[in-house]
């Protein structure tokens, strides 16, 4: 599995590469977070930001980690073309995958089009 920490430097290059602004706020040092669930959040981050390089045509590109007594929230904000009234959940594996995964940890993904695409990935800090 991959630290958050090590998926965000390649995912900076990737978006360095594909000339599209990456800014980071937050974290990726993850407090009291078993090593499964951020093995997860890398997978999640990876395949968000593959997603920005392959279908967005935007020019930045933004994520931020947040960490609260309740959760940790992965936010990837892209300024792209969006994906229009409704996400395609069969025509790849990507958003699928992240969902199946987010799921064993108890957690979720919600898709925003507006100005682009917002994608919310929380992971509760208990894992029930
Ligand atoms: P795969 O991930 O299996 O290589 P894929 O990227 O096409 O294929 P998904 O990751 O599930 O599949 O994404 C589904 C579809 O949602 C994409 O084909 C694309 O049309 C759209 N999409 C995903 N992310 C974005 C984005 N950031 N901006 C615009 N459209 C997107
Ligand atoms: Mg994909």
């Amino acid at each position: 599995g991959t630290k958050l920490e090590d998926e965000l430097f390649r995912i900076n290059q990737i978006l360095k590469a594909a000339q599209i602004e990456c800014t980071v706020t937050g974290t990726p040092k993850l407090v009291n977070t078993p090593l499964l669930v951020e093995n997860v959040l890398s997978m999640c981050l990876k395949e968000a930001v593959n997603n920005v390089v392959k279908h967005s045509s935007a020019s930045t590109c933004s994520i931020s980690i947040k960490q609260s007594a309740k959760e940790t929230l992965l936010k990837v904000y892209d300024n792209g073309q969006g994906m229009g009234e409704k996400v395609n959940w069969s025509k790849g594996h990507g958003l699928r995958g992240m969902k199946e995964r987010l799921e064993f940890v108890n957690g979720t993904l919600d898709i925003h089009s507006k100005n682009g695409t917002t994608l919310n990935i929380r992971v509760p800090n208990v894992i029930q």
